[in-house]
């Protein structure tokens, strides 16, 4: 009976074994992860567990009985250091595990400040683990002062968190506008807008140039000469799909582990999902960073395993939460080239729909799940109502679907 290992222990890898049981695999299924916790969901940890909001308990997506039940051993607190392809052995240190199938779901790792600008410094922390929570909670006091560097999903959120502990909160961001990597301007406006109602100072277009203090942080210099006088300081500057062991093994990168339409490496017997795998969507290769893409992937990936030669076909979506706002992303906005917008009947309820033509790609919502739902439903759809359509109050959304 095969032995199906899994390197990284975390979203996808819970989905992936679970799935791969309950479809009927008979064989073992090994997961191994080099973080101390059990598998566990990481957007609350940008939200309500570092608000103080949410249980530690309630972060882990299942408790161990349900490993031991599903007949599934977890090993926690493992490295995989290299992978042997041509005698199927995964590595532990000096520690060989042999497989059958072996899946990749090593996530990614967050950029970091690099120690020639004081990035090593104490007091200088990421937003990845549950660890990198854990050190940072301690210094989210009132009126303390957090420097955060980056305006994208993760740093915002941070500064939303921050904001509502009561702290002074400056944000810088190198590029123009906040999230402009991932969100038209209209979306930059509105969470610009928020975070100033807040009190959240935000810098855009300028850029962290350096961290100074004898071993804790105590300032920062920005790309304009200015000081800045911080207690901490807290990078949400991107991350990079955890790449290393794949590569070493000689399986083929691109945007992170290269896989085909059913989740296949350039190796036979290795497959990859989530975070760090790429994957085809029609004449481009995709990365998506979202939970419901780790899921998805994973699952189609088990059932693959087990012969069902099942394509992926991506829906993506993605949510983020800051104050009493919840934002729900259906779609992806690339290639975009016009935004219309949908005003809501609620105070902060608004939605931009993303047109490449004549064709709807996105829908950003802000308290909107009507809009959200009935966008992401068109999307999935094919179809692309006239942004006029869209846009007109009296449009009844649902009609839309019909
Ligand atoms: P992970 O869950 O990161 O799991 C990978 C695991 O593999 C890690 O534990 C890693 O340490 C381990 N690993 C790596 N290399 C090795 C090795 N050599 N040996 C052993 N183990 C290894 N997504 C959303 O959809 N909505 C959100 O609101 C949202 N908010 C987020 C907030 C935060 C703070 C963060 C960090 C992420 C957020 N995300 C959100 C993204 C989402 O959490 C990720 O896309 C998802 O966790 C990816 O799952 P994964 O299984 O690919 O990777």
């Amino acid at each position: 009976m095969k032995h199906v290992v899994v390197i990284g222990a975390g979203q996808a890898a819970s989905a992936f074994a679970f799935k791969l049981r309950a479809l009927g695999h008979k064989g073992a299924i090994t997961l191994i992860g080099d973080e101390p916790a059990l598998p566990y969901q990481r957007p609350p940890l940008s939200k309500a567990y570092l608000l103080g909001d949410m249980s530690r308990e309630r972060l882990f997506l299942r408790p161990q009985s349900s490993y031991d039940e599903a007949d599934i051993t977890v090993r926690m607190g493992a490295a995989v250091t290299s992978i042997d392809p041509k005698t199927q052995q995964v590595y532990l240190g000096g520690e060989g595990i042999a497989y059958d199938e072996l899946v990749l779901t090593t996530g990614s790792a967050p950029i970091r400040l690099p120690a020639q600008i004081g990035g090593d410094l104490q007091g200088v922390f990421c937003v990845r683990t549950l660890a990198d929570i854990d050190a940072m909670a301690p210094y989210f006091i009132e009126n303390r002062r957090v420097l955060i560097v980056g305006g994208g999903y993760i740093g915002l959120e941070a500064a939303a968190v921050a904001a509502k502990r009561g702290l002074h909160v400056t944000v810088v961001e190198m590029a123009e506008r906040i999230l402009q990597r991932v969100a038209a301007p209209q979306t930059s406006d509105y969470f610009r807008a928020l975070h100033h109602s807040h009190g959240v100072t935000l810098r855009e277009g300028v850029g962290l140039t350096q961290l100074n203090g004898d071993d804790h942080v105590t300032q920062a210099v920005l790309s304009t000469g200015e000081t800045l006088d911080v207690d901490f300081v807290i990078a949400g500057i991107g991350i990079r799909p955890n790449t290393a062991l794949a590569e070493a093994a000689g399986v083929k990168i691109k945007n992170g582990i290269s896989t085909d339409a059913f989740g296949a490496t350039s190796d036979p017997h290795i497959w990859a999902a989530g975070d760090c795998a790429s994957f085809p969507i029609g004449d481009t290769r995709v990365r998506l960073e979202s939970v419901p893409n780790a899921i998805d992937q994973a699952e189609i990936i088990a059932q693959n395993i087990m012969g069902a030669g099942i394509v992926y076909h991506a829906k993506p979506w993605f949510w983020s939460d800051q104050y009493d706002v919840k934002l729900q992303i259906a779609g992806l906005n690339t290639g975009y080239d016009t935004v219309v917008t949908r005003v809501g009947d609620k105070p902060h309820s608004v939605s931009h729909w993303y047109y490449c033509g004549e064709t709807l790609l996105a829908v950003d919502a802000m308290n909107a799940p009507r809009d959200y739902m009935i966008g992401k439903r068109l999307i999935e759809a094919g179809k692309s109502p006239a942004s006029d359509v869209i846009t007109n109050p009296d449009t009844v959304l649902k009609s839309l679907l019909s």
